[in-house]
């Protein structure tokens, strides 16, 4: 078991990695959580994981009470989030007590954004159970639910109180959530860790499961590292972690069937081809990078025309004053921030890159 501290300026919190869910119950007598934990999760991962955690509470003297929300994206909206607030006051929920997000980046998005509004906001643990939510969501404190035109567009920052991952979760995650987990993982490489760059590259397919730990360990701390220094991401420091996002982003919005490491993926290449296209690094990274997407059985490439990705992109909320804004690569571990292209260099590189 390992402890990152995440460092912001009120507040810290640990991480455990690599923390046994069956004796999560003395975390909270630790962290003096209240008496009642109020559980969410979804439906996969209640089946696997609820009881477990459950117990380990209630003997450690807590009441709890769960609530189980539908698997997948769809969860997502202010209508559940009502729903579960009043479950909360049902339950007596106070402003001693806490919440628990047990499952992916859906239940965590979700369980943090109820647990920032209700009572103007109570203590939460987060217990992230996919490789996305695990390296990616377990950071930050960005929570949020969808409206129909768009994703995460109410939303709060909330810090938990802990986190705890548990890697041997990831054995009942199937395959495709672990390639698009492994989509954000090699995004952690290219943007700050050269050796994970390398180690991914170099290291056979069914080794790198037995990684996890060190894996998820190094990508935490890269994405601790810039959100200590930019915590409510208005300086510019936390762009870095949206490498191929801006890419990425256009895709998903225009995509029904690729999922959000999926669409990443694909904006690592395309971002990619571009910077070696401009100059700013060489085309073995293009190709090194490609072989890695492929490697994780994430796409190299797609059907959505460049003008619905460019259409998408103008009217994203990381577009300033019409300019669209890059992070690209400049070689394993390092990129530039805010370079300036244009609509017509990704229309021309579009077929190139695929
Ligand atoms: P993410 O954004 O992290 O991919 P989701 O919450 O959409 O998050 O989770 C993806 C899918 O994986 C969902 O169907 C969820 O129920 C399921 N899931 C999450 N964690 C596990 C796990 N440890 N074992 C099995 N299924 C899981
Ligand atoms: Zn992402």
């Amino acid at each position: 078991m390992k402890i990152i501290e995440v460092c912001l300026k009120r507040e810290k919190y640990p991480i455990y990695l690599g923390y046994p869910l069956e004796e999560i119950g003395q975390l909270f007598i630790k962290h003096e959580c209240g008496n009642k934990i109020f559980i969410i999760t979804d439906e996969n991962v209640s089946r696997f994981y609820s009881n477990a955690v459950r117990h380990s509470l209630e003997n450690a003297g807590k009441k709890v009470d769960i609530c189980v929300v539908k698997p997948g994206e769809p969860s997502k909206t202010i209508k559940t989030a009502y729903h579960l607030i009043e479950k909360c006051s049902q339950f007596g929920l106070d402003r001693t007590d806490t919440i628990i997000a047990l499952g992916g980046g859906v239940v965590c998005d979700l369980a943090g954004f109820v647990a920032s509004i209700y009572l103007r906001g109570i203590s939460l643990v987060s217990i992230p159970t996919t490789l996305l939510a695990q390296v990616d969501a377990s950071v930050g404190g960005k929570n949020g639910v969808n409206l129909p035109w768009g994703k995460n567009l109410v939303g709060t920052f909330h810090q938990p109180s802990f986190v705890v991952m548990d890697i041997s979760t990831l054995k009942t995650l199937p395959e495709r959530e672990i390639s698009q987990g492994m989509a954000e993982v090699i995004k952690c490489g290219i943007i700050r860790s050269k050796k994970l760059f390398q180690f991914l590259l170099s290291t056979d397919k069914k080794e790198i499961k037995n990684h996890f730990d060190s894996i998820i360990s190094e990508c935490i701390t890269i994405k601790k590292r810039v959100v200590e220094m930019d915590e409510k991401d208005t300086k510019g420091i936390r762009e870095i972690l949206n490498f191929g996002h801006t890419i990425g982003h256009a895709i998903e919005i225009n995509s029904r069937k690729l999922n959000h490491g999926e669409c990443v993926a694909l904006g690592m290449i395309c971002e990619t081809f571009i910077a070696v296209q401009k100059g700013f690094c060489c085309y073995c990274l293009f190709e090194n990078i490609k072989e890695l997407v492929k490697k994780f059985n994430l796409p190299t490439k797609t059907n959505i025309s460049s003008q619905k990705v460019v259409h998408s992109l103008l009217f994203d909320k990381k577009t300033k004053g019409g300019k669209l804004r890059f992070v690209l690569p400049v070689k394993p571990g390092a990129v530039k921030t805010g370079v300036e292209i244009s609509t017509n260099d990704i229309i021309s590189n579009w077929e190139k890159w695929q």
